[in-house]
């Protein structure tokens, strides 16, 4: 007997509807609905979308509803990912379907609105009913259904219309591409003839001018919301032409050359080797791959990847963020082509999709991408690579909260494979991990071929301040940029701008203002005039003078980008400057413009934010300057040491990676601070160390679990009531050895109109706490509608 009940997930995010609901799988339908398949249900008297994660012979439930269509053929989620994403609900306290949303791609999911082809819904919407009338369509061919609009809202029995994305290997063979063929003085031209109300056309010249590399007709008209009359403008003025092209959607199509295995250094085969191990006797085995930057890690992922794939596996390569890495990916793609599939968050929704349907069809080997990727549906994988381990892209800070390592131990568990953690600043909780044993820790202390890690001056900017100069470049800074503007070398300049203006500090002896009983630095509340603490809720008035030595000079910081490039264009005026942030990267492709530009010496200097310390390689810079260490230093956080030590490291990183030396200067008002000096020597483990014991004394982990749980309500008298009840039932269910702290306000009390609380429990041992919690959540958020309050809750949070 073939099984006629399913069990279905439904696309309602809710505490009341957290469950899985039982239909009947239709006669018409038997034979094509399989587990992990999407389908849509009646549900109430709307129609909604749903994963079916199990099938059963017979239900307890009497007069069940039959599904009323499947919108798949091949399962979107396989077995391991179904029971992967009931652990990750649990382990993190979200939704089941939340769980699931999270592992497939944009366009799968309900709210997906673009789409090729139009189809109605027949009245008997089986497969196929739902091509009825439709010529030529191969079933063999039809790769996946999109329905534009699940309706979400109460709709009564009116007729609704869906659009499917049919996509059939016979649509996807040719792509009008677009190539930019005028050179940049033509577009200028054209722009001077431009009537005002050309708006589009604007818009239009500014794109093409900014395009580096062809791009699909389709892609063009989407992203400028225009029409093929006003693209033919521009053919016509022989700006750019269209053609042909044979493939189907591509990104990271284009001739490159492959490189081949480099001959191994001792310290990359000894690594190489202990990985392979792991891979032939299938152990689920997870590693720290603690290397300086510059010694060879990546060509040991490359290679432990190319033993995977010679065995018939797959590996998964996680990187912080895609637009960010550039370089890395390029070599990734370079060894094994069209082996790897790119998720990239800055993909079109229809280009993300493919490459994740060549991960579902195996027609690739590798997954290279940000956090997502770690849910490819891989069926054979031999190793999952987590590079720079320590970055905190690699916790989702939104439903389901999970961290990637957990979910990659997880799934290597099951699938028999090692895990590989690779960094030069692994976070605390990591080596402390390895350290005990839990992970198996492989050290490559030296660079490839032995060359220095660039030497560290560190700049007390007070002093230059005490010397008169208030510019924000030291004496030592400006001579250096001098020496490399003259040698035709390249600087990179990195402004830690995360932070700022919401700590205070005296200008004249560096003092900043903490919390007496926490160790963080008090964050200033406007409204109020008032500083706080986020942990605690100590609070007190923002000082006139500095506490420290009464110098008037106390106040909140704040320099940006822009403020540094004028200072630049002003101090070197012969100096070319590329300056890279979130204003100037906004664009698809940005990022990779402006390194282009650079890694091709079209600019002197490169200024920037967070966004240019990672995995930038370039040989020609011999220069790094960071210009205030200081701003993550007094963030609100007690990663605050760590996350600073781990940028200044990357950041160092950055120079004389090839035949030239390279020089790092740090400018800092703490010079005397520990993860300031501790980077200066590239010493993590004297890091390590002096952070191991703070995190002791003041119970922050590893030595403590956290758990943050925020509430939202528009009242802040209620948000903060609540909390207060959470905490109080906390305190009442939990050991003694909790230590439970607040209510105080989230460290941005207001968002959207929403005040926010927060409560902290540090524990070492708490197994009633995923309960307690979960009845609390169950108590408040059953009336979410009539009361509208929300409470997050995050184990083990990144940010505070
Ligand atoms: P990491 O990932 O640890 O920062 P990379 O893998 O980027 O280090 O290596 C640093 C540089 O050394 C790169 O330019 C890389 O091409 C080169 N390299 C790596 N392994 C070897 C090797 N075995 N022989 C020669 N050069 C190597
Ligand atoms: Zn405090
Ligand atoms: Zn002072």
């Amino acid at each position: 007997m073939t099984d006629k009940i399913a069990h279905v997930v439904v696309d309602v995010p809710s505490v009341n509807t957290d469950r899985f609901y039982d239909y009947l799988i239709p006669e018409s339908l038997q034979g094509a609905i399989h587990v992990g398949m999407r389908v849509t249900v009646p549900f109430g008297n709307r129609t909604i979308m749903g994963y079916v994660l199990s099938t059963a012979k017979e239900s307890k439930v009497k007069g069940l509803k039959p599904i009323q269509s499947c919108l798949d053929v091949q399962p979107v989620l396989t077995e391991e990912l179904i029971s992967l994403g009931k652990w990750l609900a649990q382990e993190t306290m979200s939704f089941f379907i939340s769980s699931f949303q999270a592992m497939l791609p944009q366009a799968l999911k309900a709210s997906y609105k673009k789409s090729l082809h139009r189809v109605d819904t027949p009245s008997n919407p089986t497969l196929n009913a739902l091509f009825d009338g439709r010529d030529n369509i191969d079933f063999d061919e039809l790769e996946t259904l999109i329905p534009l609009k699940i309706i979400n809202e109460e709709i009564k029995r009116e007729t609704v219309t869906w659009e499917y994305h049919v996509t059939t290997k016979e649509s996807n063979k040719t792509v009008t591409m677009v190539k930019v063929v005028g050179e940049l003085e033509a577009f200028d031209r054209y722009l001077a003839h431009l009537s005002k109300q050309a708006k589009k056309q604007y818009q239009l010249t500014e794109y093409f001018s900014t395009m580096d590399q062809d791009q699909p007709l389709k892609t063009v008209l989407e992203r400028n919301k225009t029409t093929r009359q006003t693209i033919k403008k521009f053919v016509e003025a022989g700006l750019i032409t269209l053609y042909q092209q044979q493939v189907d959607r591509n990104p990271y199509a284009g001739d490159m050359t492959k490189t081949r295995p480099l001959p191994l250094q001792s310290q990359q085969s000894e690594a190489l080797d202990k990985i392979v191990d792991s891979m032939k006797k299938k152990r689920p085995d997870t590693y720290l791959l603690h290397g300086v930057t510059g010694s060879g890690k990546t060509e040991v992922y490359l290679q432990a990847i190319d033993w995977a794939i010679k065995q018939g596996r797959e590996a998964i390569v996680l990187v912080p963020e895609i637009s960010l890495t550039p370089m890395m990916v390029e070599r990734f793609k370079r060894r094994f082509g069209d082996e790897v599939a790119v998720l990239h968050s800055a993909l079109s929704i229809g280009e993300r999709f493919d490459e994740w349907r060549k991960i579902q069809k195996k027609t690739v080997k590798v997954a290279v991408g940000a956090r997502s990727a770690i849910f490819a549906p891989f069926e054979n994988l031999g190793i999952m690579i987590i590079d720079e381990e320590h970055e905190s892209t690699y916790k989702q800070e939104d439903h389901p909260r999970y961290h990637v390592r957990d979910v990659a131990i997880k799934r290597a568990e099951y699938h028999q494979c090692p895990v590989v953690l690779g960094t030069a600043t692994p976070t605390l909780e990591t080596f402390a991990r390895a350290k005990k044993g839990v992970y198996q820790l492989i050290d490559m202390p030296e660079r490839i071929n032995h060359t220095a890690m660039p030497h560290v001056t560190i700049e007390d900017m007070r002093e230059e301040l005490h010397q008169g100069n208030r510019t924000m470049f030291s004496r030592r800074l400006k001579l250096a940029i001098e020496k490399r503007l003259q040698n035709n070398e390249q600087v990179v300049l990195f402004l830690n701008r995360r932070g700022y203006s919401t700590f205070v500090m005296c200008r004249d002896c560096g003092h900043v203002v903490e919390c007496p009983s926490c160790d963080i630095s008090l964050t200033y509340h406007q409204r109020e005039h008032r500083l706080k603490c986020h942990y605690c809720n100590y609070s007190e008035p923002m000082p006139n003078v500095c506490p420290h030595c009464q110098s008037d000079t106390i106040r909140f910081f704040g320099t940006g980008t822009e403020k540094v490039e004028e200072a630049l264009n002003e101090t070197f005026p012969e100096a070319r400057v590329i300056r890279m942030d979130v204003d100037t990267t906004r664009k698809k492709g940005a990022h990779e413009r402006l390194l282009k530009q650079f890694g091709q010496k079209q600019a002197d200097i490169l200024l920037g934010t967070q966004m240019i310390a990672k995995g930038l390689d370039f040989p020609d810079v011999t220069l790094v300057g960071v210009l205030t260490a200081d701003g993550l230093l007094n963030l609100p956080d007690f990663r605050a040491a760590e996350k600073t030590f781990q940028l200044l490291t990357q950041v160092s990183g950055r120079a004389g990676r090839h035949e030239l030396t390279g020089e790092v200067i740090v400018q800092t008002y703490t010079p005397e601070h520990y993860s300031v000096l501790f980077a200066k020597a590239y010493d993590y483990h004297g890091f390590f160390k002096q952070e191991m014991a703070l995190r002791k004394a003041y119970q922050y982990p590893p030595y403590y679990f956290l758990t943050l749980i925020t509430v939202t309500h528009e009242q802040r008298l209620r948000a903060e009531e609540v909390t207060r009840v959470i905490q109080k039932l906390l305190v009442k269910h939990l050991s003694e050895e909790a230590i439970i702290l607040g209510p105080s306000p989230s460290p941005i009390e207001r968002i959207k109109g929403r005040y926010r609380f927060q409560c902290m429990v540090k524990y070492k041992n708490e197994p009633d706490l995923h309960h307690v919690l979960k009845k609390i959540l169950d108590h408040y958020q059953k009336d979410y509608q009539k009361e509208k309050l929300m409470i997050h809750i995050d184990l083990n949070p990144q940010q505070l």
